[in-house]
């Protein structure tokens, strides 16, 4: 098995190669991404200009910017970057899937308390919720959060619209958390909307879906951008997570992702277990690349398998009405790939030119744009196990 000279990525990696020096490709964009995205002077220039920007946008209205929370360590630090350094009006934003740990909302909590902000939170219809994820289980798809995280994105746009706000920060940073290999992981309204159609009960009502005409909407019209502070920074794990727990009181939940437990649940559980997926894989590699991890140390990490608490197996199956027998029937499902199911994707391939346009003027992000538009149609491949 060849693994990267550099990060710990090996050959079961989706469309990995290696250079002459033996490190791979998701290294080498790395390094582009680095020069694209400086967190020099220079990096930090654009940051204030487009936060001058940003200001004029938002007169006349009530808030600059909207940001999505969820109480962890990447949306905590936004909220303080946003109003304490660049005195910015925020409105946050919060999806509930219902299953928030107690530690993220005591985080929410504080940071809206000592700084000010006025949060808008959007609660799930908790049946729906569940049947969807069922459908989901039973589409045997390792997409099982994208309920979730296509909600949280939705959520962002309503919450824009709503106030006029013309700006969206997205907590993502490629140096700490990576980006997930190509193939992995898709999402899309129409993907989620064809599962549960196919293997659920009831419509979708309450669960928000980025459905394609609005969320055209969303941009071309109402000129909603995305943008993503954290890439020109040096932002460096450990010691925000310190910031936070000394200024804010803010406090550790255990790992990425953790925040949430149907989130701890998948990433922790389903995804290792059945599909072989362990996201810390991106994470300890975007960490090594960025210099915060040692590639020896990551290599013995990565050997540990990922805590399990096994009462939260018990939470889920008894909150989705599953039996043991079938529960352990998803579990033997042969896993399927988003290929399998009718998606946006080609259309997506189709509007790339267009999607060009938008990522150049900053209404999407260049990972979406990589992925769901430039990328062809995924072969079907996941990680061997
Ligand atoms: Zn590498």
């Amino acid at each position: 098995m060849k693994t990267c000279k550099r990060c710990i990525y090996n050959e079961t990696i989706p469309k990995i190669t290696f250079n002459e020096e033996g490190v791979c490709n998701y290294c080498v964009q790395f390094d582009e991404m680095n020069v694209q995205y400086p967190i020099d002077a220079t990096g930090y220039k654009h940051l204030e200009k487009y936060v001058e920007q940003m200001k004029i946008d938002g007169k006349g209205k009530a808030y600059d910017v909207v940001i999505g929370v969820s109480g962890g360590c990447d949306s905590s630090y936004m909220l303080h970057l946003a109003t304490k350094v660049f005195g910015l009006r925020v409105v946050a934003a919060h999806f509930d899937n219902t299953y928030n740990s107690r530690i993220a909302v005591e985080n929410i909590n504080v940071f809206i308390t000592k700084l000010g902000i006025d949060l808008e939170t959007y609660v799930v219809d908790n049946e729906e919720f569940h049947r969807i994820f069922k459908s989901l289980l039973k589409a045997s798809v390792p997409e099982t959060e994208s309920s979730t995280d296509l909600a949280c994105a939705t959520v962002l746009y309503k919450v824009a619209e709503k106030h006029k706000v013309k700006h969206i920060w997205e907590g993502h940073s490629f140096r700490t958390e990576g980006i997930s290999p190509p193939g992995w992981f898709y999402m899309d309204a129409k993907y989620i909307s064809q599962i549960h159609k196919r293997f659920g009960d009831g419509k979708i009502k309450s669960l928000p879906l980025l459905w394609l005409t609005k969320w055209m909407k969303w941009m071309v019209v109402d000129k909603i951008k995305k943008f993503r502070p954290l890439y020109y920074l040096d932002y460096n794990k450990e010691q925000v997570k310190k910031f936070l727990v000394d200024d804010y009181g803010w406090q550790w939940y255990g790992g990425h992702h953790m925040e949430n437990r149907s989130s701890y649940f998948v990433n922790n559980y389903y995804l290792p277990t059945k599909f072989g997926i362990d996201l810390r894989w991106c994470e300890f590699s975007a960490l090594i690349r960025s210099g915060q991890l040692k590639r020896e140390e990551a290599l013995e990490k990565i050997k540990i398998p990922k805590p399990f608490e096994k009462d939260i197996l018990v939470e889920i199956k008894q909150r989705l009405g599953l039996s043991d027998k079938e529960w352990e029937d998803i579990m033997n499902l042969p896993p399927k790939h988003y290929t399998d199911y009718p998606t946006y994707k080609k259309t997506f391939e189709r509007m790339r030119p267009f999607f060009f346009m938008l990522l150049k003027s900053g209404y999407v992000t260049r990972s979406f744009y990589d992925k769901f538009c430039v990328l062809k149609e995924e072969p079907k491949k996941l990680p061997v196990k």
